[in-house]
């Protein structure tokens, strides 16, 4: 089997919210929009991610960014114009892209997922709710020899198990050796190739 890479963001200076508004004058200072307060848990306040976004996203989300590739604070990837463009003359299977009202980033969404076996995949499910069952946090990501990887040579995808922060589902991707040579080609900024191990 080639090798995968897991795509991972450099360290950003601001805080990017998509379903959360965030304004330090008030407590607390980043809150669920209120349209998709409905939708949240009431006992750890996660959401149905897919369910939130199908209902649209506000107006005045901004992503302050110069990079092609940057992950909000609850967890979604988003990827410039400029990679999507790179990924989509490629066509890159396994994701699409979600407009935003930033006409400079989209999401990028997982299509389909790549299979993890639960229990050797080694990562650490902390603190599932009692009510929705979401976990609170997971530690680490999935071992290579817990997916079930295509081979499919230009390939990025999402592993389906829920890695998760505080606020929410974080989307991790890995690619093919392919795709990661096409995108160091391109110089697409903002993130970090690490091998699976
Ligand atoms: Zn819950």
């Amino acid at each position: 089997m080639p090798p995968f890479y897991w795509l991972m963001p450099k360290d950003q200076r601001h805080n990017n919210w998509v379903l959360y508004s965030e304004d330090v004058g008030r407590t607390p200072a980043v809150r669920l929009r209120d349209r998709y307060a409905d939708l949240a848990c009431t006992r750890c306040h996660k959401l149905d991610e897919d369910l939130a976004l199908d209902r649209g996203i506000a107006e005045d989300v901004r992503i302050r960014s110069r990079s092609d590739f940057v992950v909000t604070s609850e967890g979604f990837v988003a990827v410039s114009a400029r990679l999507q463009d790179v990924l989509e003359q490629r066509s890159v299977s396994a994701v699409r892209f979600l407009a935003l009202p930033d006409v400079r980033y989209r999401l990028m969404r997982p299509v389909r997922r790549v299979a993890v076996d639960r229990d050797t995949c080694g990562v650490d499910f902390l603190r599932p709710c009692p009510d929705c069952g979401r976990f609170r946090e997971t530690c680490a990501l999935p071992v290579r020899d817990s997916l079930r990887l295509s081979t499919e040579e230009l390939l990025i995808a999402a592993p389906d198990c829920p890695l998760e922060n505080v606020r929410g589902r974080r989307e991790f991707f890995l690619a093919s050796e392919a795709v990661v040579s096409v995108m160091k080609h391109a110089k697409v900024s903002g993130l970090e190739y690490h091998r699976l191990k």
